[in-house]
């Protein structure tokens, strides 16, 4: 009697530990996570930190079905501009430093001859030029710069500012995500299925019958179960991933081999489904607490990007160009959609601060000098934002 319940307790304690350790997920320094338990109130995913390195960290999703209710986002590991393209992007995301490996290297249209993938690197004249967060943002990438290389001069400026444009286009995020929602929204009860029966239908009916009588029509039924929820998931990741042919086939035999595994397939099709578009036109979409300090935050690292060490005249002309750029698109995102009115206001006065960071807002009482957290940027006193001041006074 002691070894059934001990041999069945062994079975499902493997069991969870292989579903377990699907619901954990690498997030990158420069790559935004957001999380939902309900699917409806969208939350910023926060990786633990002891559980990473500088270059990102573990986030622990929601073990608790269903699944699905993850999408990334991540920052460019590039800039682009009409003159060429620079191994470095100015932004950075309020929780982590600039990648290391954004080297600023710069180079012009006219050199460019070649461009291709490895994996997740961006190859350009055969040249490992940039390392991207996934393969398909650098097969994005390397789309964009073999368009705009091919093109005439004159062409250069209108399709990289469209290509900008595009990231920042908050209605195509939502066309995207509700056309996914419904072919996802059965894999997402599908797997829910399996966990219920694996976990809750599987124990009672080997306490009932025996575990020797049921192991093998159990693990008959989850092996049907993972084939069925494995053919969905193919089909459904060949249309909004077409070019994704290997992550497709890699996760199709995980789930065929390792049943667990399927419970989880909604994660592998949101995680990355929006993630062409910048992470704040995925917030306004997503909404949910902390979306408003989310976008001011990022809009302000634009407006005061921490200092870098690019020499370059060149380089530094394609960051600035590209950076101006985004934040343009940015603000006409902000203008288009109500509920972001006066989330650019200005920075409250607490007691007796006599200078603010424009860039994280924290306030001193020096009057001039440099934030200690966001190098490069130099404090304002609120004495020459007097005039804000004073309005955001009379409507607080
Ligand atoms: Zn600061």
């Amino acid at each position: 009697m002691l070894d059934f319940i001990t041999d069945g307790q062994t079975l499902l304690l493997i069991l969870a530990l292989l579903y377990f350790t699907e619901c954990l997920i690498w997030v990158k320094k420069q790559s935004v996570a957001f999380v939902s338990t309900s699917g409806k109130r969208w939350r910023l995913g926060t990786p633990i930190s002891w559980l990473g390195n500088a270059n990102g960290a573990i986030l622990i999703l929601n073990p608790l079905p269903p699944p699905g209710r993850i999408f990334l986002s991540h920052l460019l590991p590039i800039s682009i501009s009409p003159s060429g393209v620079c191994a470095f992007n100015s932004q950075t995301l309020p929780s982590g430093a600039r990648p290391t490996t954004q080297t600023g290297e710069f180079i012009s249209f006219s050199a460019i001859t070649k461009v291709a993938t490895d994996g997740a690197y961006l190859v350009i004249n055969g040249q490992k030029f940039a390392k991207c967060a996934t393969p398909k943002q650098a097969k994005a990438l390397a789309g964009v710069i073999g368009k705009v290389s091919e093109a005439k001069v004159s062409k250069r400026e209108a399709l990289v500012k469209s290509w900008i444009s595009e990231r920042f286009d908050e209605k195509r995020v939502t066309r995207l995500w509700n056309e996914a929602e419904k072919q996802i929204d059965s894999i997402r009860f599908w797997g829910a299925m399996l966990l219920v029966f694996l976990f809750v239908g599987a124990p009672i009916l080997a306490s009932l019958f025996g575990l020797e009588q049921m192991i093998i029509p159990v693990a008959g039924a989850m092996v049907l179960f993972a084939v069925s929820i494995a053919i969905m998931f193919f089909s459904a990741h060949r249309r909004f991933f077409p070019a994704e042919s290997q992550e497709r086939f890699e996760n199709l035999i995980k789930m065929i081999v390792c049943p667990p595994v399927s419970m989880r397939a909604a994660d592998v099709l949101t995680k990355n489904l929006l993630a062409e578009f910048s992470p704040i036109a995925v917030a306004t979409v997503l909404g949910g607490p902390g979306e408003q300090q989310f976008v001011r935050s990022f809009v302000l690292d634009l407006q005061h990007p921490l200092k870098h060490e690019i020499n370059d005249a060149k380089a530094a002309e394609t960051i600035d160009w590209m950076n101006a750029q985004q934040l343009r698109s940015c603000l006409s995102l902000i203008e288009r959609v109500d509920r972001f009115k006066g989330v650019l206001g200005p920075t409250e006065r607490d007691g007796d601060s006599v200078s603010y960071c424009p860039r994280c807002g924290v306030q001193f009482v020096l009057d001039e000098g440099e934030c200690p957290d966001c190098p490069g940027v130099e404090l304002v006193a609120f004495s020459d934002a007097g005039k804000e001041v004073t309005l955001s006074q009379t409507s607080g």
